[in-house]
């Protein structure tokens, strides 16, 4: 039990210290947010569809629809209900601090997956636990960035750009609490779904587009290297 309120907290600490990266700027970010999308989204990706979704197969029927929940759930608190939001720095002139506003606000709301699926996955086994908190704490860095970026874009200070990273990182507190309130034997294979929707959501339409949009002929490979990140890893946690 304490543990896994330790890992919700290092998973919001992951936001905070996106937000820091920002708030330092730093001359090495651009390349290494690349770096972390890239092979972030690579890992998320190969962690959602192989070790995820088996489980939440098994353990509901409604598994279909329980993922495009939780794939619309994201998109709607990030990109419907949101003037403007995109992964990685915000570099566009002008905009209002609503922006900034709701960018957090749909991004506190993707974090209340990641707190649930931090949560279900660590109540499968311990193995699929600290996979699905690698896959968070790896997006979560650029996403506190990402907030940071869009509030600092947006006139906010550096404090204020920070603390937008904390409150998306508090989102992950609530989604696991949550969680744990409900009955875990009704729950677990829809919240299971719900985090392969909301991982696939975040690699494929949030965190691609970011490392496919820029002419870098080996950041569209980063990927390819989080998948084989996330094959060298499930071969030495399976191996005993
Ligand atoms: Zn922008
Ligand atoms: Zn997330």
């Amino acid at each position: 039990m304490m543990k896994i309120f330790m890992f919700l907290i290092v998973a919001a600490l992951a936001n905070v210290a996106g937000g820091a990266m920002y708030v330092l700027r730093r001359q090495w970010e651009q390349e290494s947010l690349r770096f972390l999308i890239g092979t972030g989204a690579g890992f998320m990706l190969a962690v959602a569809l192989a070790e995820i979704l088996p489980e939440a197969t098994e353990r509901t029927h409604d598994v279909a629809l329980w993922i495009l929940g939780g794939f619309l759930f994201v998109h709607i608190f990030e990109h419907i209900l949101t003037p403007h939001f995109h992964y990685g720095h915000e570099r566009h002139e002008g905009l209002s601090p609503r922006v900034g506003l709701a960018a957090t606000g749909g991004l506190l709301m993707h974090s209340v997956t990641d707190g649930v699926a931090i949560v279900a996955s660590w109540d499968v086994d311990a193995a699929l636990g600290l996979l699905v908190l690698a896959a968070v704490v790896w997006h979560k860095i650029p996403a506190g960035f990402t907030a940071a970026s869009v509030v600092g874009a947006t006139g906010g200070g550096r404090s204020t750009s920070l603390t937008a990273s904390a409150i998306v990182g508090v989102g992950t507190l609530i989604g696991g609490v949550v969680y744990m309130l409900l009955p875990a034997e009704r729950w677990l294979g829809p919240a299971l779904g719900v985090s392969v929707g909301s991982l696939l959501y975040v690699s494929a339409t949030d965190l691609l587009p970011e490392i496919n949009r820029r002419r870098s002929a080996w950041a569209p490979l980063g990927i390819i290297l989080g998948v084989g990140i996330f094959y060298l890893t499930h071969l030495f946690m399976h191996q005993h």
